[in-house]
């Protein structure tokens, strides 16, 4: 029944299927069970000095080895997830796993600088969020200003002042905070400017075209422009190409992401193909 051999090696359903009530019920139901199984798992993609291209962190990004589906992408089940309430238990094991696993490569004598996880709006809004993630930093021993927590623009202005609250909070604990996705929402200059935040994250649907659509040119160095003139960090998602590297990096653009850099993978491939030869 289902598409397999997509892209990312994601199984795909047909738009039909997905907005079927039967597959969705099957998804539903299947996600219940699947965190206590143990189906998901965490992959990691490089953020990359685009000037010096050093590795500057990773994100963690949730995957769902589904036994029968195959691999199902984020996109697909985390939208359920947050519906069915179970994003705060699938949330606060995405957090314990890859702090884990930063002390783990820590161990291994490979240091990643930045781990950058990203928060789902249910979590945001959740009162307890603050102190469940300054517990897993204590817990694992991941020292605060290491964790970077990615926001999307339209997280915060579902509610403005009490996200403002809790990222300010976060702040206090020492984290560093990225808005993700960054151009596709509808965030206010005005709110933006209120906001405790660290970094930018363009969005991959204004990288995709750079240099081959002005008007994407154009988006992107605004963005720049904006993102400097709040002193923010700024990172380019969805890199593929050399060309795209060769405009952000005369824009002044400080980190990148993308498929020309790495792909998401597993810890362990990611510690191979990074780690600097120690001479
Ligand atoms: P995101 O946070 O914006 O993550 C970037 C997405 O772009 C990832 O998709 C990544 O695999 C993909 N990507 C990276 N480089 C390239 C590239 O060069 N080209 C293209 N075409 N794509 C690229 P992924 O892993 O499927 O995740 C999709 C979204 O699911 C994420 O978007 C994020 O919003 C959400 N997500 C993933 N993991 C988690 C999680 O643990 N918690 C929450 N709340 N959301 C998550
Ligand atoms: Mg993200
Ligand atoms: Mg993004
Ligand atoms: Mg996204």
């Amino acid at each position: 029944q289902t598409k397999n051999g997509g892209r990312n090696g994601f199984c795909f359903f047909d738009s039909a299927m997905t907005e079927g009530a039967t597959e969705r019920l099957r998804l539903e139901h299947d996600l219940h069970g699947a965190l206590t199984r143990q189906e998901f798992f965490l992959h990691y993609q490089p953020q990359i000095d685009l000037s010096s291209q050093q590795l500057r962190g990773v994100e963690a990004l949730c995957r769902w080895q589904h036994p029968l589906l195959g691999m199902i992408s984020p996109n697909q089940f985390i939208p359920i997830v947050e519906d069915i309430g179970l994003i705060d238990r699938l949330g606060a094991w995405v957090l314990e796993e890859s702090c884990q696993q930063i002390i783990r490569w820590d161990q291994a004598g490979f240091l990643v600088p930045r781990l950058a996880v990203n928060l789902s709006v249910r979590e945001l809004e959740r009162k307890s969020l603050v102190t469940e993630i300054k517990d897993i930093l204590e817990r694992t021993g991941v020292a605060p200003e290491r964790l970077e927590l990615e926001v999307t623009e339209s997280m915060i202005m579902r509610n403005p002042e009490s996200g403002i609250q809790t990222l300010a909070a976060l702040r206090e604990l020492g984290v560093t905070l990225a808005v993700d996705d960054f151009g596709t929402g509808y965030s206010s200059l005005a709110y933006l400017k209120r906001l405790p935040l660290n970094r930018l994250k363009i969005d991959r649907s204004f990288v995709e075209k750079l240099t081959q659509d002005t008007n994407d040119d154009a988006i992107v160095r605004a963005i720049l422009a904006l993102g400097r003139s709040l002193g923010l960090e700024t990172l380019a998602e969805g890199i593929e190409t050399s060309a795209q590297v060769a405009f952000l990096l005369e824009e002044n653009c400080v980190e990148g992401q993308g498929y020309l850099f790495s792909h998401p993978m597993m810890p362990e491939e990611l510690a191979r193909t990074w780690r600097t030869p120690v001479f």
